[in-house]
């Protein structure tokens, strides 16, 4: 365990304003510490602008609202309850997702005043928490947290924002040809989508798998944009031996910590920066913390995207099938995210199958520009 011989009233700095660095200051800002974010760019959420993102709701049977209203963190941004959508195989057999629970929260990233990011700006700074914009953290002296958010390209999701006249709703397609080894989606919430392909390789030939989904979208369910804008970013999965550069947690993706199989990595973002945020309260080995909560959902995970790596497009109909016509499927996701025997006994294979890009552990990224660093992207920024 580290220790810190900070003066108590001294701040604790946090590099990153995404939501694992949201997360963290207002922990600490709850126990009356003084905290200052620093963000690179100038305002929260850029690199998303207007996205549309799912905040699962299946890992744990406490709906996902409850679990940060009891973190001490905020719920005041919309989130449209996800539960009734299609999703298609490669040969454009559509399944039907009928769910009474709510399998995620469609939410929106970025600026706007009812974003997930800006909720919690809203809350760090009603609770005193100072954030200084357009402050690319260089040095890091004193106590604080590294939260800047991914270093590497283990997966990429392209494609457009948009306006359209289409009713609200969610739709997937899991077609190699698509997105390989991903899925390709499409979000509508109020007039607004987002269509991306989500693909876990062939990045170099992004554009046309983009141009693919399109079709696909527009083929299948009538797919209508107005005044499209390309969009598009990264993620980086990867379960680190320690989640510490010196005496700094890291946290969210700038650790790797993703959801392995998908990349419902919000709820893990946010987790953590709590965590860190506690250990820095409590003067309590971080490590320690994010091993016991997250590493085994996390480790559940690398093993689910080995397999389903393996489907294929004709196993992806099975896998469908096999879900979506599960009787609760809320629970059979929570299910397949716990850690079984079956899957610790599969974990060396799995990990031996996938392996991040991310190897250099002597990287903390703060204005480095190392290859990893240099990765960082924002596709079309
Ligand atoms: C296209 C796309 C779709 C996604 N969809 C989903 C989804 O549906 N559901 C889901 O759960 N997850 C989704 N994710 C993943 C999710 O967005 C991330 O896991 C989450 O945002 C990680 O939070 P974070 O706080 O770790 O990092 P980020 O949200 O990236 O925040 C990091 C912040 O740090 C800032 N920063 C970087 N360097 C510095 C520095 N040196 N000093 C100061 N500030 C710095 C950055 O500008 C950024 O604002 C998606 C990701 C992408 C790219």
């Amino acid at each position: 365990m580290t220790k810190n011989n900070t003066h108590p009233e001294a701040a604790v700095e946090i590099a990153g304003a995404g939501p694992a660095g949201l997360a963290a200051a207002i922990t600490l800002a709850h126990a009356g510490r003084r905290v200052i974010v620093h963000e690179a760019h100038k305002a929260v959420g850029y690199r998303f602008g207007g996205d549309f993102q799912g905040l699962e709701n299946w890992t744990t049977r406490e709906d996902v609202l409850n679990v940060l209203k009891n973190l001490g963190l905020t719920t005041d941004f919309t989130a449209v309850p996800g539960r009734n959508g299609s999703a298609f195989d490669a040969s454009g057999k559509r399944y039907e997702i009928n769910s009474d629970e709510t399998l995620f929260y469609l939410v929106e990233r970025g600026s706007g005043p009812d974003t997930l990011d800006s909720a919690l700006l809203r809350q760090a700074r009603a609770l005193g928490v100072e954030v200084h914009f357009n402050s690319r953290l260089r040095h890091m002296a004193g106590e604080g947290i590294l939260a800047a958010g991914p270093r590497a390209a283990d997966a990429i999701a392209v494609g457009y924002h948009f306006e359209t006249d289409m009713a609200d709703g969610y739709w997937v397609i899991c077609d190699n040809d698509l997105a390989p080894k991903g899925y390709a989606y499409l979000l509508v919430m109020n007039g607004k989508g987002t269509v991306k392909s989500c693909m876990f390789s062939g990045f170099k030939q992004e554009k046309l798998y983009v141009q693919r989904t399109l079709e696909a979208f527009q083929r299948l369910v009538g797919l209508t944009m107005k005044n499209p804008r390309p969009h598009g970013g990264s993620g980086n999965f990867h379960i680190p031996q320690s989640a510490r550069s010196g005496p700094h947690p890291l946290v969210g993706e700038q650790a790797g910590f993703q959801d392995t199989l998908w990349g419902f990595g919000m709820r893990l973002a946010i987790l953590s920066g709590v965590l860190a945020a506690r250990s820095l309260l409590n003067n309590e080995d971080y490590d320690v913390l994010w091993q016991r909560e997250l590493q085994p959902q996390m480790e559940t995970s690398v093993v689910n995207r080995a397999l389903f790596s393996l489907l294929g497009n004709r196993g992806y109909g099975w896998f469908l099938h096999r879900y979506i016509s599960a009787p609760n499927l809320r629970e059979a996701l929570r299910r397949q995210y716990q850690p079984s025997w079956p899957k610790r006994l599969l974990d060396p294979w799995a990990r031996y199958r996938y392996k991040s890009l991310r190897k250099d552990v002597t990287c903390d990224h703060i204005d480095c520009h190392c290859i990893w660093c240099r990765g960082e992207c924002c596709i079309h920024e």
